[in-house]
């Protein structure tokens, strides 16, 4: 165990307590509670940071099983004055979530809908429960809960409840506090409440019910003089449920909900068990109008006539999230759909409800309103619910693609959320971009116009100390917002919460008295001062430096970063931009004593976005344990603390550090699903090559990387090798002297491989093709890797047939007595100096044939696309970017090729449906919709992609004995459904691993999509 001494005069519920408290809080909660206990450095760290630029270590991490774990904890943690921390996803943006506490987990075990009652639309559910699962279980009612906020994926209802969080759509249902119902919560003196109706109240609650009323009766000048009067305030305590401030009441009937004192609270107030809330019915029809504006100006100055129409949203995109998006090819035919001409900004107007007519005239009167506005002609109008979806998706991905900016200077959250009455949304932006600029910096907005709350973040360099150093300037810019939001009326907090970022901002929101009653309503309900302490009351300073994820050097704790010499060309992330045009530096430029690795590292901003469970590949082993240690987040969070030397030395080369990265299966769904690109599968490789240069490599290892090198040798004596699964007892041995799990089967080694099996006549050679290129001839290069050359050969030869059936010249480059390798399994073990001198020979021999521009057409997906990613950052220089630019899938080409009208193919239809899994790399790569374009070659054909994430095969990684169960969970979780929910299907698999996890959980021979299209050639 680890903890540091006791800090002096550091701001409450940042000082931890002593070793010896520590232990022993830790040893109890061992003993008295059946929880996960994590004390260890790695753990903690990884409990140290949200969504927010903070950093404070906790005390210890306790995940209950149970309630009476959590009631337990409480008790013990008050007997030895720890802080208690409640965590649902940690995804808040203002540090909330952070502390030197007990941090308790409720988002692995606490996410039960426990009652639903449809008649009266109530759901009651555990504060761990996502916002998306519980949405999902409610659709088949027609219901839903209608806080709809951007993190919906990964928010947990407790957390949203802490935060009084607010959706898109506030507008039509209010925020947090306007949709619950009541809430059964742990005080911290052990007692448990039931917070609701304020008339249904008997004992304690009744008591502290009177306390607030008393309170608000006592300040009723104060709240009326200082409360802001709009619906978007989430500072301070709702004392204002006695006397309401909001522009929308907070319950149907007027009446008062003592629940809503705990909403917006940040856990600082009461441990909510759970919680009652309202549900909606989900509106029948939606349609949106897209207002095009010439000035950004107009944009704001516009939103206040637009809601008197009574849309559910009025969400505005500016220029440069348009810019972004264009420049997306992905997003780039959906924006152009919304735009009319080139428009300064646009504002997403819908309408929703049961009536589509009635929507389509409230669509008619938007046109209207504009015309009347002096903007004839500026709506496009969208009736249609699929280019609705699309465009939402596209301001969302805008988002995220801004947060992926390279350097040091970052988009920073802090007065992103400030709420001003819509009549000066216009002259608030306008100064509020004034203000930047004079700061040298700028801001994109985007979000709630039809609120007034405009997401913003200014770039800042927080590693900057001194006057123009980040924390100065973020200050700063704080004090001139606040100006202007209190010259429009506005409240500074309007979504986010208050947190670190912005408790000491609730003072100066609410006036002496105020706050004095919120320090009151503290006590009253905990007295102990146990629950997150320094959030609302006694907070620190927004920027005080000790505080600071990334302490710049005058801080107490300076953010240092190790010397490393990485192994792979981290280069491009090494580099600084300019806070105002967002230009990079050059690559290698940006003084990463790494290389880039860690500012690579460092590009995960904690946002969550990796816990979510619904499409995309994103994090299986999360999926599968739940754990923050075996989640995308969990992994870069603590790369950075070891690669920093928070965790100790050497910490980066540990055995924990191991462990950390042990259930990365490297599918690569991060590369493609987090907002920000953290590519944790290449941060494997990186980590496995300092590792094992540390540790060395097993046996195992050895003989998976050195396969390709073997292969050939192997296959000459396959009954040999295939004696494994054949001898009684062989297949234990295996396990136990290699650690290949003896569960599984191992790929068949065969003496007809590709090399032996094909017809020198099927293939042209290196100059034949390369002249009947030059010739204007349809060529192409059939890159055969190891698997299927050496296990699958009716795929390579099934690929070279159907090829030559559509007229292809066809080239497959060997060499004497072997194969090429394109290096995956060297560096599936970190071993990249032999990957690159295999990457290397092959894109010798593939060069000559990519200059004359002949694709190069490959059958295994991570074989053939570790040329389009790692063999560029192997230091193979230009001639690795130029195979890489001919680097085609199988189906990639074929669907190229067919969409250019030169692939001839004459088939049969099938005569069975078709099931397709996506190999994950293919998804990384955006390869998956190629194959179903090629499956709808065939005569009606209509193929069907099964929505899963990893196999759970992964390379070696389900065949070894200890990842075996976790596979097998992988696999569960969607894919082996799916397929035995259709029992006659075709299952089309590219991925050999794919195939035989398919074979090994659903006893269903999947195919390579090759050897479907062979077996149908006319
Ligand atoms: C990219 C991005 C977009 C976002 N978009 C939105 C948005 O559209 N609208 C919005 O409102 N917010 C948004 N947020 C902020 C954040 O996602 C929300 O506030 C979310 O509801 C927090 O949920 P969580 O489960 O992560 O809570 P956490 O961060 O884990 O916790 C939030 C607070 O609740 C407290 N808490 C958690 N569980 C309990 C419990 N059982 N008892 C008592 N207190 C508890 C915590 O102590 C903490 O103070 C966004 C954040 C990011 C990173
Ligand atoms: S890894 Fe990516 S998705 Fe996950 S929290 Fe970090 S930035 Fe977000
Ligand atoms: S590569 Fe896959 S398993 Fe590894 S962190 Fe990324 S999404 Fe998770």
């Amino acid at each position: 165990m680890l903890i540091d001494p006791p800090q002096r005069l550091a701001p409450l519920g940042t000082q931890l307590p002593s070793n010896d408290v520590a232990e022993a809080l830790a040893r109890r909660l061992r003993s008295e509670t059946e929880g996960e206990v994590m004390f260890d450095i790695g753990s903690r760290g990884r409990y140290a940071t949200d969504a927010s630029i903070y950093q404070i270590m906790p005390v210890g991490v306790l995940v209950p099983t149970h309630e009476r774990d959590i009631a337990t904890a409480i008790d013990i943690a008050r007997d030895l004055k720890v802080p208690v921390l409640a965590r649902g996803g940690g995804t808040s943006q203002c540090g909330q979530t952070t502390g030197a506490a007990l941090v308790i987990d409720n988002s692995k075990h606490f996410r039960r809908v426990l009652d639903v009652d449809l008649d009266a639309r109530t759901a009651t559910v555990e504060p761990g429960l996502v916002l998306d699962h519980l949405n999902a279980q409610l659709k088949p009612h027609g219901l839903w809960f209608p806080v709809d906020v951007s993190t919906s994926a990964q928010a947990t209802l407790g957390g949203m409840a802490g935060n009084n969080s607010c959706g898109s759509r506030s507008i039509a249902y209010g925020n947090m506090v306007h949709n619950v119902l009541g809430a059964s919560a742990w005080l911290s003196d052990g007692s448990l409440l039931d917070f609701g109706p304020v008339a249904g109240l008997g004992g304690r609650a009744s008591a502290i019910a009177a306390f607030v009323r008393g309170l608000a009766i006592q300040h009723r000048a104060e709240i009326a003089t200082h409360w802001p009067k709009v619906l978007r305030r989430v500072a301070g305590y709702n004392l204002d449920i006695f006397d309401r401030q909001s522009e929308r009441p907070y319950t149907s009937d007027g009446s008062v909900n003592l629940a809503h004192l705990l909403i917006g609270a940040e856990g600082t107030l009461a441990y909510t068990r759970s919680l009652t809330l309202q549900l909606a019915e989900l509106p029948r029809a939606k349609v949106l109008g897209v207002v095009n504006f010439p000035s950004f100006r107009a944009a704001m100055d516009a939103a206040q006539y637009l809601v008197k129409l009574g849309p559910s949203a009025v969400e505005l995109v500016d220029r440069t999230m348009i810019e972004l998006s264009l420049a997306n090819p992905a997003f780039r035919a959906t924006i152009e759909a919304a735009l009319i001409g080139k428009p300064a900004a646009i504002l997403l107007v819908e309408f929703s409800g049961d009536d589509r007519a009635a929507l389509l005239i409230k669509l008619r009167d938007l046109v209207a309103l504009m015309g009347d506005l002096g903007l004839p002609g500026s709506v496009v109008e969208m009736a249609l619910e699929a280019p609705q979806k699309d465009l939402w998706e596209v301001r969302k991905a805008g988002l995220n693609i801004m947060m992926s900016l390279k350097g040091d200077g970052k988009p920073v959250s802090f007065i992103e959320d400030c709420a001003v009455p819509l009549e000066h949304l216009a002259e608030y932006t306008d100064a509020l971009t004034e203000v930047f600029a004079r700061h040298g910096t700028r801001g994109t907005w985007y979000a709630h116009a039809s609120v007034g709350t405009l997401h913003v973040r200014p770039i800042l360099d927080m590693r900057h100390g001194g006057p123009q150093g980040g924390a100065a300037k973020m200050r700063a810019i704080a004090e001139e917002a606040a100006v202007l939001v209190r010259r429009f009326k506005g409240a500074y907090s309007g979504e986010h919460g208050d947190g670190l970022c912005r408790g000491e901002w609730i003072a100066w929101q609410f006036g002496a008295a105020i706050t004095q009653a919120f320090r009151a309503i503290k006590n009253e309900l905990d007295p102990a001062g146990l629950f997150n302490p320094g959030k609302i009351i006694d907070p620190p300073k927004m920027d005080d430096a000790a505080l600071l994820r990334f302490a710049p050097p005058d801080a107490p704790r300076p953010y240092r970063t190790i010397a490393l010499r990485p192994v792979l060309d981290w280069s491009a992330w090494n580099v600084q931009n300019d806070p105002l045009t967002e230009a990079t530096t050059p690559p290698g430029s940006g003084g990463d004593t790494t290389g880039g690795f860690v500012k690579a590292v460092e590009m995960c901003n904690n946002n969550g976005h990796c816990r979510k469970f619904d499409a995309g590949t994103m994090c299986p082993s999360y999926r599968v344990t739940r754990d923050e240690q075996h989640l995308t987040r969990g992994r870069a969070n603590t790369l950075r603390l070891a690669l920093s030397g928070q965790l100790g030395a050497d910490a980066f080369t540990s055995e924990a550090m191991h462990d950390t990265m042990d259930l990365c299966v490297g599918c690569k769904g991060c590369r493609r699903d987090c907002p920000t690109g953290v590519d944790m599968a290449r941060m494997k490789i990186e980590f496995l090559a300092h590792y094992s240069a540390r540790h060395g490599h097993s046996l195992k290892d050895r003989l998976v990387a050195c396969l390709p090198d073997y292969a050939a040798l192997a296959s000459r004596v396959p009954w040999l090798l295939n004696l494994r699964d054949v001898l009684p007892g062989a297949a234990w041995l295996s396990e136990k002297l290699l650690g290949l799990s003896a569960r599984r089967s191992l790929p068949r080694w065969r003496s007809d491989t590709f090399w032996r099996a094909s017809d020198a006549s099927m293939f042209s050679s290196r100059d034949e093709t390369i002249a009947a290129a030059a010739a204007g001839a349809r060529t192409a290069v059939l890159f055969v890797d190891t698997f299927n050359g050496s296990f699958e050969t009716e795929n390579a030869l099934a690929a070279a047939r159907v090829l030559k059936a559509a007229g292809y010249t066809v080239h497959t480059p060997t060499r004497p007595g072997g194969h090429f390798c394109c290096g995956r399994t060297y560096l599936a073990s970190g071993r990249v100096e032999e990957a690159r001198a295999r990457a290397g020979a092959l894109i010798d021999a593939l060069l000559p044939l990519a200059r004359a521009g002949i694709a190069i057409v490959g059958l295994e997906p991570s074989c053939l696309l570790t040329l389009r990613d790692e063999a560029l950052v192997m230091g193979l220089g230009e001639r690795a970017e130029t195979v890489a630019k001919q680097a085609l899938l199988f189906e990639e080409f074929i669907a190229r090729e067919a969409g250019a009208g030169r692939f001839d193919l004459e088939l049969k239809p099938a005569d069975r449906p078709i099931l397709l899994h996506g190999h994950c790399h293919q998804k990384a790569f955006g390869a998956v919709s190629p194959i179903l374009d090629v499956l709808r070659l065939i005569p009606g054909a209509r193929p069907e992609l099964i929505e899963s994430s990893c196999c759970g095969m992964a390379g070696s990684f389900g065949y070894e004995a200890k990842h075996y169960a976790v596979s097998m969970q992988m696999a569960e979780a969607s894919l082996l459904p799916a397929l035995r929910r259709a029992p006659d299907a075709i299952v089309v698999a590219d991925g050999t691993s794919c195939r035989h996890q398919i074979a090994d959980g659903a006893g269903r021979q999947a195919v390579h999509v090759a050897r479907l299209l062979d077996s149908l050639l006319e």
